[in-house]
């Protein structure tokens, strides 16, 4: 398969305040963490499934894994996407691509080794993160 050509990126503000943003134990990431532990689950962290591919909890008892989506790149109902226009924005319809390319490629590499995956927004977390868990435990139950 052929690589696509880089983009060229215009830094915009708020391209740079995006680029900056950590991907690995966002506060979301902790919060649920938290609460999954008080709910008396047991997990492991960003374990890698493949090329480009980890998972953000992963709890290996249940056959389950856990991703933290972040609102804007993961294209959440209330913040997702909200790029419209702009000198970057076929970059940004590129970018959007490839991550949900990615989502089902870790679905897909998921389920092939029998793993389940739950799939949580960061806007969630953020707003109750026990709920969230709860999800989570839910899941774990389900099977
Ligand atoms: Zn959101």
């Amino acid at each position: 398969m052929a690589r696509p050509m880089r983009e060229s990126w215009t830094k915009t503000e708020f391209s740079k305040s995006l680029s900056s943003r950590p991907s690995r134990n966002t506060q979301p990431e902790i919060f649920l963490r938290r609460a999954l532990h008080s709910l008396g689950l047991r997990f492991r962290l960003h374990r890698r499934i493949g090329k480009r591919l980890t998972v953000d909890i992963i709890l290996p008892r249940h056959r389950l894994a856990v991703f933290v989506d972040g609102c804007f790149w993961h294209g959440c109902p209330a913040h997702g996407h909200a790029v419209k226009s702009g000198p970057n924005l076929s970059g940004w319809v590129k970018k959007f691509a490839s991550i949900k390319e990615r989502e089902q490629r870790a679905e897909q590499a998921l389920s092939e080794i029998g793993f389940r995956t739950v799939r949580l927004w960061e806007c969630a977390i953020r707003s109750d993160p026990v709920q969230a868990a709860r999800v989570v435990l839910a899941a774990t139950e389900m099977h």
